[in-house]
């Protein structure tokens, strides 16, 4: 049994970034991932393709400010060209140019490189891999929390940076209010019942006809496809990059998650780059490798629940539960938490900027 003052649960982009701010301000503190990597559901290929989330958007400063602290380089997801579309089975595969494309933004090397710069900011003695935690108590003052191992780690500030859900699986009516354990069962960890596809080419033949990249199709299994290749050498928001940059597509499937359960993968994996063969010419037919990434079935992210609901974003409302999470030194930090945009990673950053606040004011 050991003590820390501070103790973060969960390694995604909330976790490393609060872990970030605790070792900034000297803390004493902790880091448990139940997985055997941090970043939760960001998670790039070492060819920097994104399996989990892909973009940014202009307006959202805290990635911005991230970014720009960690020295990463940026590029503009490309979308110069047209796009194809799918309607039925029957019918030809049309074209179109959407003149309003939203313009958003890509990290070089994929969002992982983000946790992959947040990690070396945190010690690594701080840090906990492959070790679930598995039951948390409160007595007194203090915290309790039992791993997977066996370990009992006793805190005073206990963060928990996942899903709501997976909060009201490790905390009962014994510790916080059923109307607060119910108001986390409502909601939902966004994107977590998605399934994503990759698939990386010799050259983003694509662009070459003039398309974009982006299909949509009424058809599947994908139904939302983007060129999701690295940056192009000439186009970093920050200059010239020499870094070898993979040509790929990738694509969100439509098929629920609870019809997923009974395909095969290896079907899903060949229908999608038949798909791509369909939509972007003989070229697609013949990717050098491909990855399919099913979230519903990560059991640290995705909950029986989520995979039964149509896709929404979490509405927790902090203000209600201020002074209950307050009395128990309790924070909610995943990005479902988030007062300002719940579900995305600038959510996720702005709720632990606002959190960390605290931690200043306390070390000063
Ligand atoms: C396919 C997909 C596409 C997306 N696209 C975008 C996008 O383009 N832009 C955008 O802004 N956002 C996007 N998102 C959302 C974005 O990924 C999330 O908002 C963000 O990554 C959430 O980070 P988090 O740290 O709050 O939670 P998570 O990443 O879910 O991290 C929670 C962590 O807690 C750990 N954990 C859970 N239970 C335990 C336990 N008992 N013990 C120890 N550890 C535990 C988990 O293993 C996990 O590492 C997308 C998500 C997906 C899945």
């Amino acid at each position: 049994m050991s003590f820390v003052e501070h103790l973060i649960i969960g390694g995604g982009i909330s976790g490393c970034a609060m872990a970030r701010q605790l070792a900034k301000y000297q803390r004493d503190f902790k880091l448990i991932e139940a997985q055997a990597s941090l970043g939760g559901r960001i998670q790039s290929t070492e060819q920097g393709l994104d399996l989990g989330p892909t973009w940014y958007w202009p307006h959202q400063h805290s990635v911005k400010a991230l970014l720009s602290e960690l020295q990463l380089d940026t590029f503009d997801q490309y979308t110069q060209g047209d796009y194809v579309y799918q309607q039925a089975h029957n019918t030809e595969i049309s074209r179109g140019r959407d003149a309003q494309t939203m313009l958003s933004h890509r990290v070089v090397g994929g969002m992982g490189a983000i946790i992959n710069a947040l990690s070396k900011t945190i010690p690594a003695d701080n840090i906990v891999l492959n070790c679930p935690v598995t039951h948390i108590t409160k007595q007194d003052e203090l915290w309790q929390v039992i791993l997977s191992n066996g370990d009992t780690l006793i805190c005073k500030h206990l963060w928990l940076a996942m899903p709501p859900r997976k909060v009201a699986q490790l905390l009962n009516e014994a510790v916080l209010s059923t109307t607060l354990i119910s108001h986390l069962q409502d909601q939902q960890t966004w994107m977590s019942a998605q399934a994503k596809f990759v698939a990386e080419y010799e050259t983003p033949f694509w662009r070459d006809a003039g398309l974009s990249g982006q299909g949509f199709s009424q058809v599947g299994p994908m139904v939302e496809i983007n060129d999701a290749s690295g940056v192009d050498r000439e186009n970093t928001n920050e200059g010239v990059h020499d870094n070898a940059s993979p040509a790929a597509l990738f694509g969100f499937i439509g098929v629920p998650a609870l019809n997923r359960k009974t395909i095969d993968k290896q079907q899903i994996i060949n229908a999608c780059i038949a798909q791509l063969g369909k939509l972007f010419g003989e070229a697609a037919l013949s990717p050098i490798s491909t990855h399919y990434i099913d979230w519903a079935n990560n059991e640290y992210i995705s909950t029986n629940t989520d995979i039964n609901e149509p896709s929404q974003h979490a509405h927790f409302d902090q203000a209600r539960f201020k002074a209950e999470l307050n009395r128990l030194n309790l924070g909610l930090i995943g990005s479902e938490f988030s007062q300002t945009e719940p579900g995305y990673i600038a959510g996720a950053l702005d709720h632990v900027n606002d959190q960390a606040v605290k931690i200043k004011i306390q070390s000063s």
